[in-house]
């Protein structure tokens, strides 16, 4: 079957979840049987959203092959349980930047570089360039339509219509309709300007979603149908739900699936959702609770730290328990409150993070748990403020600090690597000078090898894994020794074991703490297997408490 392309545009607002929306019709479309993938085009300047603050866009998603993408990659692993690469997102810096590069070069031959034809047929190379053996191939448009960023990907997508033929072609437009409390009233209104700017760049949508607190009767989806010239069927509500892991089964019950099978011409089946369905029954149904401390620097912000929150929410399904999520401002924890402020929590985690924000907070909450029991995760920057608070407090070595936050510490238990052997290029690396904050990191997935009878050992039950980083920093080995004397355990190392992977503490209920990110690998069907022991080891604790 030739790959049929699914465009999915947004109007009226953003923050409509677009992403999810693209990843539900994925994972919907997986389930009748076919092969999906997902690309997301975002069209701000920037080349990637390594460089932007989280504070702003959200975490900064990682895949295999290094890519720092939008996190919307997160939600299309996570609904597909694949693994997705640098080609499943462009954003117009990177589509601007390698057209500008052929300029330079000389490739152009003189000629005047346009958005028409240049940018638009860049973006046009980067959609037909995902693999071809899919089915289907979801793409979504950033930002919203009306957006002077986005007017390049929009003429882009329209004139895929012609490229790729129009039975293969298709085009969803997520939008908003607001319940109205006063009149009692849902409004089509925006839905209808949303269109009618759509129409204006000649995209005629043949799918229309409409998120909405309520469902949509009869009547309004009629009233859509008619003003925005679409099937009186190819109107669904995207109704609010409780859990996103919802949304695949209520686009199922609205048709959606079926709408699209009609319209592509795809083979006609049924959507085996059995999985999708005892995935929410589990989670609705939670056979008690833990609650667990979160302690960084972005407090209430789950956008931050949303495939962390997502993670958790996966360990909690594997252990039938609700994970209640408290965000603890580490900036704002001293060794006067940090009692106070942790004594309720189940487990504490610390994630990852940047600059030296709310450092000291961190070390003092970790201390708080290696000394009282209290299960404990250190997520990259978490694991390194683990070493950190280890050296001080056990080893005994003042002002151990890591690089980043004290470049002059004669106790660097943590510092910048120059090198290092990439198992994957099967080179030495050099890392580049800080001049260019793009790219300098250790990024996307390296092996590690796990020791044997450790807690590592025990979740992952294999001693070759695989795992994604975005660091600098790493472990300083000449400190070793002295860990190891003072009972820490190296428990997960590069497969030279010149790289510090995983560290943990024997005789504690859970502390460990890994430079990698596994939050990026962990999926609802296949919960990863440190959330789902950090969960198990604090609802242990809390019935312990409880008795
Ligand atoms: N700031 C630390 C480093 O660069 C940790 C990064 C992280 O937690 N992702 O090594």
């Amino acid at each position: 079957m030739k790959t049929k392309f699914i465009f999915i545009t947004g109007g009226v607002l953003s923050s409509l979840g677009k992403g999810l929306a693209a990843a539900s019709i994925g994972a919907l479309l997986q389930a009748r049987g076919l092969k999906a993938t997902i690309q997301k085009l975002d069209p701000y300047i920037n080349v990637d959203p390594g460089t932007m603050n989280p504070f702003q866009h959200g975490e900064v998603y990682v895949t295999d092959d290094g890519a720092e993408t939008d996190l919307d990659l997160g939600h299309y692993e996570r609904y597909l349980g694949k693994a997705l690469t640098q080609q499943n997102n462009y954003t117009s810096g990177s589509i601007y930047y390698s057209v500008i590069q052929k300029e330079r070069r000389g490739d152009y031959l003189g000629g005047t570089v346009q958005v028409i034809p240049h940018i638009t047929d860049a973006i046009k190379e980067a959609v037909v360039g995902l693999p071809t053996d899919e089915d289907v191939a979801l793409i979504e448009i950033g930002g919203t339509v009306g957006d002077i960023e986005g007017q390049p990907f929009l003429e882009a997508i329209r004139q895929l219509k012609n490229d790729l033929g129009k039975e293969n072609v298709l085009y969803i437009h997520l939008t908003l309709v607001p319940y109205i409390k006063a009149a009692g009233e849902l409004k089509t209104k925006p839905t209808q300007h949303s269109v009618k700017e759509l129409r204006s760049v000649g995209i005629q949508p043949d799918i229309i979603i409409c998120r909405s607190e309520v469902e949509l009767d009869e009547d309004l989806k009629r009233k859509i149908a008619l003003f925005c010239d679409v099937d009186r069927d190819a109107v669904f509500t995207g109704v609010d739900v409780s859990s996103i892991y919802e949304v695949p089964l209520k686009f199922y019950e609205e048709g959606v699936d079926q709408k699209i099978a009609i319209l592509l011409k795809l083979p006609a089946k049924n959507a085996e959702l059995g999985p999708w369905e005892r995935l929410v029954d589990r989670l609705k149904n939670p056979k008690g609770s833990v609650k667990i401390g979160i302690i960084g620097k972005y407090v209430d912000l789950t956008e931050a730290y949303k495939s962390l929150h997502e993670a958790l929410i996966h360990g909690g399904v594997a252990n039938d328990v609700k994970v209640e999520l408290e965000y603890v401002n580490s900036e704002k924890v001293t060794p006067k409150n940090v009692e106070k402020k942790l004594k309720g929590l189940d487990g504490i985690l610390v994630p990852g993070g940047f600059g030296s924000r709310g450092i000291e907070g961190k070390i003092l909450a970790i201390r708080y748990a290696r000394e009282n029991k209290v299960p404990f995760f250190g997520i990259c920057l978490g694991m390194q403020c683990a070493c950190i608070e280890f050296a001080r407090n056990v080893i005994g070595l003042e002002g151990a600090n890591s690089e980043e936050f004290d470049p002059l510490t004669e106790h660097n238990v943590i510092y910048l690597m120059k090198e290092w052997y990439d198992f994957r290029t099967r080179k030495t690396e050099t890392r580049c000078e800080e001049s260019d904050k793009g790219g300098t990191m250790r990024l996307g997935s390296y092996p590690c090898k796990i020791k044997k009878d450790t807690v590592a050992h025990v979740a992952y039950q294999t001693v070759n894994i695989d795992e994604r980083h975005r660091h600098r920093f790493e472990f300083n080995n000449r400190f070793i020794d002295q860990f190891v004397e003072q009972g820490m355990v190296f428990s997960g190392t590069a497969p030279d074991e010149s790289l510090m992977e995983i560290v943990e503490l024997p005789g504690h209920p859970w502390f460990l703490g890994c430079q990698f990110h596994p939050e990026f690998k962990s999926n609802p069907m296949n919960p990863h297997p440190l959330f789902r022991d950090f969960i198990k080891a604090s609802k242990n604790e809390k019935a312990k408490k409880d008795k």
